[in-house]
């Protein structure tokens, strides 16, 4: 059985590392911040000093940190994984990161014989405790198929998309749906307060048709609510636009739609709500039309 490194036990690394733990994995971990390396080590975890350390005890190494320049750092940086690898080892990057940057790092990855998946991952907190990830990958073919077990370990939808970053454009294909679909629901409730309607009602009534939807059902429910907690935050959307936005840049791809909905996050940026989830957006619009949802 392959030996897995885990690095970065945040609120998607802890669960997912957990579960290669449960799945019968030897797995050693490392976190920038170590005491969140202790529940680990209670479930079984080795724990490691370095990204390098982490990479001299294991064949295949997973990365789940926050953006491209902290995948960098943890592959590639002075204490980087790639200083204790061996030639045929696999780094398996499950960040959310820009598929720019994977290409590049893959192709220095590859001069020191270590192989790269870009894997990121769609279903949440939720779905990383529970082993229900969505995960989209690029790379090798052979690779992926190398890998394949150990990505079930963690997810229930695995589906191999193309070569290297063409994960990453997958996860960017997922959060545009997400947010143009998000500004939609929350368009869709403050018209239908504003026309004075039951909110709950007509929530009730499109969800089941056409236009129905995961954020409809979800968001649109928490919306009637009142409830703007997170979830997915604002902050963390933020990133994936820049990445959007970025990534369509490259390839000069105008995008209308997320456009309008990276203006609206910046505004609610800009209104100290970071830290909300991104069903508030609505705020943004309540403020347009000057009526809120939920009096
Ligand atoms: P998180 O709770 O903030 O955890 C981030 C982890 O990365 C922490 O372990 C952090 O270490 C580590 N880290 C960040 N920068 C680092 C650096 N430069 N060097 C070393 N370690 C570093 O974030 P998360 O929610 O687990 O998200 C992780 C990734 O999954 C992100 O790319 C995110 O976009 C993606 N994602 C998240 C969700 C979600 O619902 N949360 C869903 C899908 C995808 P410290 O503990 O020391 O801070």
């Amino acid at each position: 059985m392959k030996r897995i490194g885990f690095i970065g036990l945040g609120l998607m690394g802890s669960g997912m590392s957990r579960n290669l733990l449960k799945a019968g994995y030897p797995v050693t971990v490392w976190n920038r911040t170590e005491s969140k390396m202790r529940h680990l080590v209670e479930a079984g975890a080795k724990a490691a000093k370095s990204p390098r350390d982490v990479a001299k005890g294991s064949d295949v190494v997973v990365a789940m940190v926050t953006d491209s320049v902290d995948v960098e750092e943890v592959l590639l940086g002075p204490s980087g994984a790639v200083h204790g690898a061996k030639k045929g080892d696999v780094f398996i990057d499950m960040s959310t990161i820009s598929p720019i940057a994977t290409r590049e790092m893959a192709a220095r990855l590859e001069e020191k014989g270590v192989e790269m998946l870009d894997a990121p991952v769609s279903g949440g907190v939720i779905g990383a405790e529970n082993g229900t990830l969505s995960i989209m990958v690029g790379g090798k073919p052979e690779v992926f198929e190398m890998c394949r077990p150990v990505l079930q370990a963690m997810g229930k939808t695995i589906t191999y998309i193309g070569g290297h970053g063409d994960g990453q454009v997958c996860k960017a294909v997922n959060q545009i749906l997400v947010g143009t679909t998000m500004l939609g629901v929350a368009e869709a409730l403050v018209f239908a307060a504003k026309a004075g309607v039951n909110l709950e009602r007509v929530h009730a009534a499109v969800s089941g048709g056409a236009a129905g939807s995961w954020q409809l059902t979800n968001n649109g429910e928490r919306l009637l609510k009142g409830d703007h907690e997170p979830g997915f935050k604002i902050k963390d959307y933020l990133k994936d636009l820049s990445i959007i936005m970025d990534t369509a840049a490259e390839s000069k791809t105008p995008l209308p739609a997320t456009g309008l909905v990276h203006q609206l996050f910046r505004h609610c940026d800009a209104m100290g709500m970071r830290d909300k989830g991104t069903q508030a957006v609505v705020v943004a619009l309540e403020k347009l039309a000057n009526k809120r949802i939920v009096e």
